[in-house]
């Protein structure tokens, strides 16, 4: 079958090519691969930046979707046929502090498709049954090949967020992840404004349509009046940034109101200066979120099933498995929001 590998650490070392068709261990199901959506660190990882480890040869991708096409000793066989999703996680401990609270994201033995084992960029992935969702009715799959990103934003908007009904808050960076925290903000009743610079233009006009209250560009003079305005003389209940970048950050901790909850969806990829002082003197709490716990999971596709999240108007392009080259440079120009891979389409 074919995959795209990361066939050692180093920049550019990533190809399109003939790898092992990969058999389901016990309690594994292999999947036949759909859609796998490009994510910042599979651009890390071809810049081999150092920014994202991996284990090469690995193949990459983690953010998929497909049709369980086979299962081993111990799986359920009921799954074979079956639309889903996979959390990606291939192995967590079990025994840690973090795994025995829920927090298997935190987990210091944890392995990731994509990265520590073979993903799904590829024809096919095997990955543990535990991991599977199934896809509601409705969703179609190249939609669900966003449920990874989808359920990050809801564990950082609903959990370290904790927004209740009338909350303001502020995002900043209206990318694929900035406008799925901004539906999830919404869903929870928030009013939301979404921040961005002059070059995202057409993603604050897509924040609006998604469900924005204002846009406002961050690089603007006049752009925390503007935040003051639409959250009262205090300023934004909860900042999330979704951008990584120093800018946008330290707009964010300046904005926000005494008592608020910042929380750090974007990394920064390099580290970023800020005025530690904002933190102390205005009581803030500020969190950051990685990844996602399994409950989240659940919860970002009901919210897609009942429309509250639209994942189709963030997809740029889909391209077939062999052209990832191309999705990977339309990404990398920071022009659209999401690229999918599509590999089904790919077995000749
Ligand atoms: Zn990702
Ligand atoms: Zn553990």
């Amino acid at each position: 079958m074919k995959a795209i590998v990361n066939y050692e650490n180093g920049p550019e070392k990533v190809q399109y090519m003939d790898v092992e068709m990969p058999v389901p261990a016990e309690g594994q199901v292999r999947i036949k691969v759909a859609y796998c959506g490009i994510c910042g660190t599979d651009l890390h990882i071809y810049a081999g930046d150092g920014g994202y480890p991996t284990k090469p040869p690995v193949t990459l991708g983690h953010e998929l979707s497909g049709i369980v096409e086979a299962v081993s000793e111990g799986a359920d066989p009921a799954w074979i046929g079956k639309k889903v999703v996979s959390e990606t996680y291939y192995h967590t401990c079990g025994r840690c502090m973090y795994c025995r609270t829920g927090h298997g994201n935190l987990c210091p033995e944890k392995k990731s498709i994509g990265s520590a084992v073979n993903g799904a960029m590829a024809d096919y992935v095997v990955v543990p049954e535990k991991n599977l969702h199934l896809i509601p009715e409705g969703i179609s799959l190249r939609e669900a090949a966003m449920t990874e990103p989808l359920a990050c934003c809801v564990q950082g908007v609903l959990e370290f967020g904790d927004m209740i009904p009338g909350d303001r808050v502020l995002i900043t960076g209206p990318g694929a992840i900035g406008l799925m925290c901004l539906q999830v903000a919404v869903s929870a009743g928030a009013v939301v404004i979404v921040a961005g610079t002059a070059v995202d233009k057409e993603r604050l006009e897509l924040a609006k349509k998604l469900g924005a209250a204002e846009t406002v560009y961050s690089d603007q003079p006049d752009a925390k009046e503007k935040i003051g305005m639409l959250c009262g003389p205090f300023g934004p209940d909860v900042v999330l940034d979704c951008s990584g970048a120093g800018p946008a950050i330290r707009m964010g901790l300046e904005v926000i109101r005494k008592g608020g909850r910042y929380v750090q969806v974007g990394l920064t990829g390099r580290p970023v200066e800020l005025d530690m002082n904002l933190i102390t003197l205005k009581e803030l709490s500020v969190m950051g979120t990685y990844a996602q716990k399994p409950q989240w999971w659940e919860k970002a596709l009901d919210l897609v099933q009942r429309g509250e999240v639209k994942l189709e108007p963030l997809i740029s392009d889909v391209y077939p498995l062999k052209e990832w080259k191309k999705a990977f440079d339309g990404y990398q120009q920071k022009t659209g929001f999401k690229y999918l891979l599509q590999a089904a389409a790919d077995s000749e």
